[in-house]
This record gives structure tokens, C-alpha cells and sequence, in this order.
């Protein structure tokens, strides 16, 4: 955490409100003394004055439903009289308005947060509907302030959505849809992304369909007749939750009111048949927000889903139809709001600028070495940015300069892979591994690879750019490379482990034929033998049909045995003539 002070993103929902901050470049959702992360938006006021905030304060309310106040915000913002919904509670008896109490839950937010951080936080961006006016987003600001914040910005939930998802990445003009059932609202918005930031080209919904509805038509459909279905209310919800991932669940409620039970399977199909009615009414309003936007069906470039209803794999499959695509449901959509809010206050603070663009290397980048082997540099799956290098030689005496081919993929041979470009890099010519070529891969933030090629003798740069190529390469290629190099892993590594001892071979073969022809006087016959057949065992293995690389490994390492000797032979006589050449002995 930056000593700076933090700005907290906050979705102040209707039905919940969460908060979190950006940590360490991520942003992250913070939760209260019991671990919980949401935060219900409900105030009690007591008899006595005091005040509860929360999952306390919603407690109270089927006690207390005059004293807690809940769904405050369908009333801010708005002057007394206006508006569709009249609810239980009288705020003025109680003493308060729509701003004191959504400043009450914002106070508790802050408090949240001060106590996860461990440190005073005074900055704020506050999420509000795409619908909002300007009285109801000062009314907003005004809140924020009254507990204590600064509110940097008021963002609309759909942008924030679409920054939750990533869709900031998205090209100019490209447009969104992003379709938002929470537990008592729909909204459906369509955005435009112009000039890098979403602006709402049009809004619709309905401010009285949500889970809530969804919840009291399955308590309905779950009592029996003659008792009161708002007994079951809670047990519908968890079952509606359950179904959403399983096809059938049991609801148990024994002694519902004092003396009958209810024990009952309940099945996917059966909630679908009770709630389709209430979801097929999304549908128009979809509709109506792509006429109003201008926008044709096949102009959408992607759908996202908000809203914890969303889970409802019902509310899915009709977003799929009325849209004519699959949803993008890569996020948490009870979160994604609050999520994106924490994005924007992070982008606002300056602490998430390189994060935005945060990305990693889909397939391993590295270059061709000798004998064809693909040598990586920086390994597929690498956070962006990223840097790493390795120094090469000269692999055959008097080379003048160093071929470098910059390549993309997960095969161990150099030819499986994609070539991105190549430098040669020139040096000075002389013995085998003189030259010393230090080989730099950096990718930036954007996905640009450069490949930097440094004599280190002469201390000359080639620079190579590669624009794009590092991340932006198409999934299923990606996907294809990655099923290819796992299909044949195993024939790769014997390959690899062939060229590997295929070079030591042909190293080590001359070298023992010119040590026989130079110094063959200082070798018993018995000796020259064995190191002959040795030698003569790895051409046999090197000439073979089949590559056979342990076997070839094991004859390399034969040969070198049988040599030992001569090879300490060679090194005394070494000595002794450099010795008798300066006139020592
Ligand atoms: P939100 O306003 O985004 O917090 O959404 C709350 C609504 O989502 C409530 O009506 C919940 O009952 C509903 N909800 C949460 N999780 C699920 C789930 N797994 N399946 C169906 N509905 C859910």
C-alpha cells in the first residue's frame, strides 16, 4: 500500500454496498470485522437514538420495519411526493433524510475500509445509476460528504461494469450492452466507447423487477393454501440461489408457523416455468434501449451481465436470445460494479496506470541456437512488462557474425515454432566461443517487443522492434500451439536431448581423432582399442536411422571415460614441452 492516501471505490447499491481500494497495482474488495464483503444498505434508527448500520440494521427489520430504512436509494434525490415507490418507513418522523441515511451507510463503508487499511481514508468514487440526474448525483455527492469523503467522481454502474470486465481496451466506437438485474431494479444500458472513455448512448429498465419479485412469486408458488407466504420468503430466496446451479434442491421448513411443515423437492424447470413471465418483461426493455440508442443488434460488440440475478442460468439463456450472443460472464456480477468503481478510483490516484494495461505473453518467446533448438527467453504466461536476456557465443571458430531469429511458441524445435524477425549481429572473427553476444528480450506495457543484440566487445546495439506480435496473436492459435507442443512433448524432448548430444558427438570425434594422430606414441595398444571402439560406437549411433539420444548420451559419455587418461597424458606433455620451451627444465 502506498503511504499516499487511498481513494476508495464505492458501489452504494440499492439492496447492498461494497468497498475497496486498489492494493499493490490490484484492486480488491474490502471486507468488515465478520469477513463479509457486502454490506446490506439498511439504517436502523432505535427508540433510544442510536444507530445501526447494515446486517444489524436489517435484522431489525421485520421487528422494527417503521425504524429501518432500506432501499433509501429510490428516494434520494428526489423531492417528497415524487416518484413510484412509497415505502414502509417515514423518514421525516424519524428524523432524517434520504441524504443522512445513504450518508449513514457511506460512514460505515469508510469505517470498512480505515479498519482493513489501517489507516484514515478521506477520497471517494461513488457509483450511481446511468439514470441519475444531476439533483440525484449531487444529492450523492452530498452524502459522500457528510461522512467525511471527498467524492472525486460520480460514475455511472454501467461504466464501472464495463471497467470491471475490461472493455476500456476496447476499440473506438465499439459498442456494449450491459444488462444489470439486481435484487429489486433492471437496468439495461448501451455504451460507446469514444475518445477512450464510455459515454451511455441510451438507458431503459424498470425500477420494480429484480430478485426480489422472483423470491415473493416462489414463496407464493412454495405455501400452502391458507398460510402466509411471506413466511417462506427467505426460504425461496436460498433455493432460487441453489437452483441456479444445481436442476433440483430440497426445501425443508419444518414448524413454519408453529405447528405444519413444509418438506418438498423443488426443480430447475419448475422455478423457470414460475419466473419466465417476470424475465421475459427484461426483453423489451432491451429493445427499447437499442432503438433509443440508435443501435442495430449486430452492432453490439459484446453483452455483459451485472447483478447478483444474473447467476439465474434462465436470465442467461434469454440475454443470449434477445441479443443474438453469448453474455460475457467472466466477472462476479454482484461485484463488478464495486469493482470497477475501485478500478476508476485506483486510475484517478495513479496507482493502477501500468495495471490497466496488465497483460501476460500467451505463448513463450525466445530464439534459435544451434542445431535448431528453440532457446526461450521469456516464458509464455509472463506479466507484462517484462525483460530477460541471456549471452550467447560464437559455436564454429573465425564466425563473422551471429544469425539471431526471434521466435514465438512452445515446441522445442526452432522449425515448429514462429519466426517474429531475425538480426544478425557482425563481430570480429576468432576461436570458438570468443565472441560474446548479449541478447535482450523487453516487452512493454503496450505488448512491443524489442530485442536488443550487444557485442559486448564492441559495445554495438542492433535493436530489433516488433510491434504487436507478443500478445497479440489470435486464441485459437494460441490454443493450437499450446495442444501441438503438449501432443508431442515427448517426441520434442528426445529431439532436444538428440540435437543436444548430437553436438557433443561431433565435437568430441575430431577432437579424439586428432589427439590419437598427434599423441597416439603416448597410448598403450590395449588403450587405443577401447578408445577406438568407443569412438567408433558414437558414429555408429550418430549415423543410425532411429535418433536414439540416451543411447547417443551414453557413448558420448563412454568415449570420454576412455579418454580420460590421454586426456591427462596430453595436458603433462603440455606442460612438460611450454616448460622445456622456456628453458626450465
Ligand atoms: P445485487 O443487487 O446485485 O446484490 O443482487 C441481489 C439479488 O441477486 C438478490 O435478489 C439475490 O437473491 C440475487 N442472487 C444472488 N445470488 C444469486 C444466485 N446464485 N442465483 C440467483 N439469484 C441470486
Amino acid at each position: 500500500m502506498s503511504s499516499a492516501s487511498p481513494i476508495l471505490g464505492i458501489d452504494l447499491g440499492t439492496t447492498n454496498s461494497l468497498v475497496g481500494v486498489v492494493d499493490s497495482g490490484f484492486p480488491i474488495l474490502l471486507a468488515d470485522e465478520t469477513g463479509a464483503r457486502m454490506t446490506p444498505s439498511a439504517v436502523h434508527y432505535a427508540q433510544d437514538g442510536s444507530i445501526l448500520v447494515g446486517a444489524p440494521a436489517l435484522r431489525k427489520r421485520s421487528l422494527e420495519p417503521q425504524r429501518t430504512v432500506t432501499s433509501v436509494k429510490r428516494l434520494i434525490g428526489r423531492r417528497s411526493g415524487e416518484g413510484d415507490w412509497t415505502p414502509p418507513y417515514d423518514l421525516r418522523a424519524l428524523g432524517t433524510t434520504p441524504v443522512e441515511v445513504s450518508a449513514e451507510i457511506l460512514r460505515r463503508l469508510k469505517a470498512i475500509a480505515e479498519r482493513a487499511l489501517e489507516q484514515p481514508v478521506s477520497r471517494a468514487v461513488i457509483t450511481v445509476p446511468a439514470y441519475f440526474n444531476d439533483a440525484q448525483r449531487s444529492a450523492t455527492k452530498q452524502a459522500g460528504e457528510l461522512a467525511g469523503l471527498t467524492v472525486e467522481r460520480i460514475v455511472s454502474e454501467p461504466t464501472a461494469a464495463a471497467l470491471a470486465y475490461g472493455l476500456d481496451k476496447l476499440d473506438e466506437r465499439k459498442k456494449i450492452a450491459v444488462y444489470d438485474l439486481g435484487g429489486g431494479t433492471f437496468d439495461i444500458s448501451v455504451l460507446e466507447m469514444r475518445d477512450g472513455v464510455f459515454q451511455v448512448l441510451s438507458t431503459a429498465g424498470d425500477t420494480q423487477l429484480g430478485g426480489d419479485d422472483i423470491d415473493r412469486a416462489l414463496a407464493a408458488h412454495l405455501a400452502p393454501p391458507g398460510s402466509d407466504p411471506a413466511l417462506f420468503l427467505e426460504a425461496a430466496e436460498a433455493a432460487k440461489k441453489r437452483l441456479s446451479s444445481q436442476e433440483s434442491t430440497r426445501v425443508d421448513l419444518p414448524f413454519y408457523d408453529g405447528k405444519n411443515s413444509l418438506s418438498r423437492e423443488l426443480t430447475r424447470a419448475e422455478l423457470e416455468k414460475l419466473i419466465r413471465p417476470l424475465l421475459e418483461r427484461t426483453r423489451e426493455h432491451c429493445q427499447r434501449a437499442l432503438h433509443d440508442a440508435g443501435v442495430m443488434l449486430d452492432e453490439i460488440d459484446e453483452v455483459i451481465l451485472v447483478g447478483g440475478s444474473t447467476r439465474i442460468p434462465l436470465v442467461r439463456g434469454l440475454v443470449a436470445r434477445v441479443f443474438g450472443r453469448e453474455p460475457n460472464t467472466s466477472q462476479n456480477p454482484d461485484e463488478a460494479v464495486a469493482q470497477g468503481a475501485v478500478i476508476q478510483a485506483g486510475i484517478l490516484s495513479g496507482s493502477l496506470q501500468n495495471v490497466l494495461l496488465l497483460d501476460v505473453t500467451p505463448l513463450s518467446l525466445g530464439i534459435e541456437t544451434f542445431g535448431g533448438l528453440m532457446n526461450v527467453i521469456i516464458p509464455r504466461n509472463s506479466t507484462l512488462p517484462c525483460k530477460a536476456g541471456e549471452m550467447f557465443t560464437n559455436a564454429v571458430a573465425n564466425q563473422r557474425d551471429m544469425l539471431i531469429r526471434v521466435l514465438q511458441g512452445e515446441r522445442e524445435l526452432a522449425k515448429d515454432n514462429w519466426e517474429l524477425g531475425q538480426i544478425v549481429v557482425p563481430f570480429p572473427p576468432g576461436p570458438k566461443g570468443s565472441a560474446r553476444v548479449g541478447v535482450q528480450f523487453s516487452i512493454d506495457v503496450n505488448g512491443i517487443l524489442q530485442v536488443l543484440a550487444r557485442d559486448t566487445a564492441t559495445g554495438k546495439d542492433i535493436v530489433l522492434e516488433i510491434q504487436n506480435t507478443a500478445v497479440d496473436v489470435d486464441d485459437e492459435r494460441v490454443e493450437q500451439m499450446i495442444a501441438e507442443s503438449v501432443e508431442h512433448a515427448f517426441d520434442d524432448m528426445n529431439e532436444r536431448l538428440w540435437t543436444e548430444a548430437r553436438l557433443k558427438a561431433e565435437e568430441l570425434l575430431p577432437a579424439v581423432e586428432t589427439a590419437l594422430a598427434q599423441f597416439g606414441d603416448a597410448v598403450s595398444e590395449a588403450e587405443r582399442v577401447t578408445i577406438q571402439a568407443a569412438a567408433a560406437e558414437v558414429r555408429r549411433l550418430l549415423n543410425a536411422e532411429t535418433h536414439d539420444a540416451t543411447a547417443l548420451k551414453a557413448a558420448n559419455r563412454a568415449l570420454d571415460e576412455a579418454t580420460q587418461e590421454l586426456a591427462v597424458r596430453l595436458v603433462e606433455r603440455a606442460m612438460e614441452e611450454s616448460l622445456a620451451r622456456r628453458g626450465l627444465v
